[in-house]
């Protein structure tokens, strides 16, 4: 191959199930054929007695060579052995996966005669090479740098993991880009909508093989900005094929009484029948599935309609529509205002999917002119000549916005977290809240910073902590001390805090923000924040109800023990309210009720109390009336007091 000095910087979609890798050219996207003249390749890596295979020729090995056939380690690569979505995944591989160091998944194959590991950034970077290699054919020079996408969904973790394998395969991968933003560029140049000084709300709807993503973004005028991402890690056209294998299966069972569920071969055969008859089926109502010598001999004939089909999957084609009303609302952008939904990825070619995406935005047309299977590649060729300063002023002048995946917030006292950055705000960012001291006389406050959508911290995840000591000491609610969130460019988290009476000030850096979450905790933080609503509100508002019948006989015990305010209340009244003051902190101390209502009642007898005494001490509504509480509780909202 002849070298050339110039080396454009490619696209790479490096997908679940199938990669595609492309280039800015002559003024345009070039998708890249590979060696079988396919302009997409698919993730898998086979491994023989004498060679390695990559792409087309390991998925023909799969059913010969099942063990030894690796694919799908996009569900592997950044997550910990230990990881429940890596457990169940390994249940239907016929390839092996053992823990490795430091908790990492490991796949054993036989490669050359001998037990080989790979760890699954390896194998990434064995399709990551593949794909370099098929760029550098078509250019005819060697290629440095490269794009690479994830799903928008992805953690830092996975980020990371899947930049180690770009280096692994010797490229430099200039940006970590989500899949959903590639797409909507590729969208934008190929309507010319991105040069419309007019906004437009384009709704991506990325359904593939392993994963679903979906991403609300506007363009105009060069800028392509997301405003609320949502997605499943497991939702996508390998899960509709184990669907029909599971039915098969069974139906092979009830046949002919024997169980083909522990023969990798047979299922593996059944699999790649199920994947050719479901492709079918989005074009056909019915097809059939016809298997030679499946098991033991024994022949397997079937026919499945697409009626059959959809049945099967119902509960999953339903789960995509509910993603994509969570992903609109969260960006509050009415489904009338979506101008365009586009569809990318492999399993939105499948009819009842388009239909019912059609039906939830009542008949809009749904735009298929961007190709379901290039656009991520498109859109990351184009991001990499913009990277790199090649291509059109247009191409030049591009400008993304990102957004932060989860909620950003710290502890409050009664274990709420206070969210300081919401989920989707566009990055990057910086936020401040004032918060003030929960005891008298602190010199130290603890902040401790937290990651998710529950209301409780102990729900979330900790992300790190730190202490602003030697701040200005004073009684409960007087020190007042400003937090301020920051996400830079690179998505890192800085937090600082300070307290501006002493001067005392304090930051930490977080590199690490997105990589202790996996994606799927993210989804099930997410989901079980859903499920759980309900109790966390009930939750919350019991500690609101605390926190506001606390400042209120606070405030109350200061009044009682000011000279002056006693002096005006005649016959002992004071001395009255004091004790029933110093009985309610002694109280709260102590008891644990169990909801809201029984503060909120204590709290009106306090009140009660007050106004009573007020008028028999006939003197200026000093206790009563007033309701010092609640005005407190807003200044609490404001103010909120850092947890221990
Ligand atoms: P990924 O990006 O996750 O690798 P792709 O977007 O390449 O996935 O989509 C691959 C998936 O699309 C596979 O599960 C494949 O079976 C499915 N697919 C491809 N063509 C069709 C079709 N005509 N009908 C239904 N599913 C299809
Ligand atoms: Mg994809």
């Amino acid at each position: 191959m002849a070298e050339k000095n110039t080396s454009p910087a490619i696209g790479i979609d490096l997908g679940t199930t199938y990669s595609c890798v492309g280039v800015w050219q002559n003024n345009r996207v070039e998708i890249i054929p590979n060696d079988q003249g396919n302009r997409t390749t698919p993730s898998y890596v086979a491994f023989k007695e004498t060679e390695r295979l990559i792409g087309d020729a390991a998925k023909n090995e799969a059913t010969r060579n099942p063990t030894n056939t690796v694919f799908a380690i996009k569900r592997l690569i950044g997550r910990s052995y230990s990881n429940e979505c890596v457990q169940s995944d390994k249940k239907h591989w016929p390839f092996k996966v053992i823990k490795g160091n430091g908790d990492r998944p490991n796949i054993i194959v036989d490669y050359q005669g001998k037990e080989k590991q790979f760890a699954a950034e390896e194998i990434s970077a064995m399709i990551l090479t593949k794909m370099k290699e098929v760029a550098e054919e078509f250019l005819g020079c060697t290629v440095k740098d490269a794009v690479v996408t994830v799903p928008a969904y992805f953690n830092d973790a996975q980020r990371q993991a899947t930049k180690d394998a770009g280096l692994i395969a010797g490229l430099n991968v200039m940006r970590i880009m989500d899949e959903s933003t590639a797409a909507a560029v590729a969208y934008g140049f190929d309507t010319n909508d991105v040069n419309s000084p007019v906004k437009k709300n384009v709704l991506i709807f990325d359904l593939g093989g392993g994963t679903f993503d979906v991403s609300l973004l506007s363009i105009s005028n060069s800028v392509i900005e997301v405003k609320a991402t949502a997605g499943d890690t497991h939702l996508g056209g390998e899960d509709f094929d184990n669907r029909m294998v599971n039915h098969l299966v069974e139906e092979f069972t009830r046949k002919q009484r024997k169980d083909i569920n522990n023969n990798p071969r047979a299922l593996r055969r059944l699999k790649t029948a199920c994947e050719q008859a479901k492709r079918i089926l989005s074009t056909t109502t019915q097809t059939a599935v016809s298997l030679d010598c499946l098991y033991e001999g024994t022949d397997f004939y079937s026919t499945i309609t697409r009626a059959r089909f959809e049945e099967l999957n119902m509960d999953l084609f339903n789960k995509s529509i509910e993603i994509v009303a969570r992903c609109h609302e969260d960006a509050g952008i009415d489904k009338d205002n979506i101008d365009v939904v586009v569809l990318v990825g492999g399993s939105t070619r499948i009819p009842i999917v388009q239909q019912l995406l059609k039906n939830y935005f009542c008949g809009k047309k749904l735009c298929k002119s961007i190709h379901p299977d290039e656009a991520v590649a498109y859109g990351a060729a184009v991001h990499a000549a913009n990277l790199s300063g090649q291509g059109t002023e247009e191409i030049k002048s591009l400008v993304l916005i990102d957004v932060a995946p989860l909620s950003l917030g710290i502890n409050l006292k009664g274990d709420i977290t206070l969210v300081i950055i919401p989920r989707n705000t566009p990055v990057p960012t910086h936020k401040s809240v004032e918060v003030i001291t929960s005891s008298d006389f602190q010199y130290e406050v603890p902040i401790a910073i937290y990651e998710g959508e529950r209301v409780r911290s102990k729900d979330n995840n900790l992300l790190g902590w730190f202490s602003l000591s030697g701040i200005h000491p004073a009684p409960r609610g007087e020190t007042k001390m400003n937090v301020t969130f920051k996400i830079d460019s690179d998505g890192i988290l800085h937090v600082s805090a300070e307290e501006p009476v002493s001067g005392t000030k304090k930051q930490i850096t977080l590199i690490n923000r997105k990589g202790k979450l996996s994606k799927m905790e993210i989804d099930r933080m997410v989901k079980e924040a859903a499920k759980y609503r309900l109790e966390d509100e009930q939750f919350k508002k019991k500690v609101l109800a605390k926190n506001s019948l606390e400042i209120y006989a606070y405030s109350l015990r200061k009044l009682v023990k000011d000279d002056k305010v006693v002096s005006k209340a005649s016959g002992g009244y004071a001395k009255y309210l004091a004790e029933a003051v110093d009985k309610m902190i002694e109280w709260l101390k102590h008891d644990v009720p169990k909801d809201a209502s029984e503060y909120d009642t204590k709290k009106k007898d306090l009140q009660e109390m007050c106004s009573t005494l007020s008028k028999l001490s006939q003197s200026d509504p000093i206790f009563g009336e007033n309701d010092c509480g609640s005005n407190l509780l807003e200044a609490v909202y404001r103010n909120s007091s850092p947890g221990h």
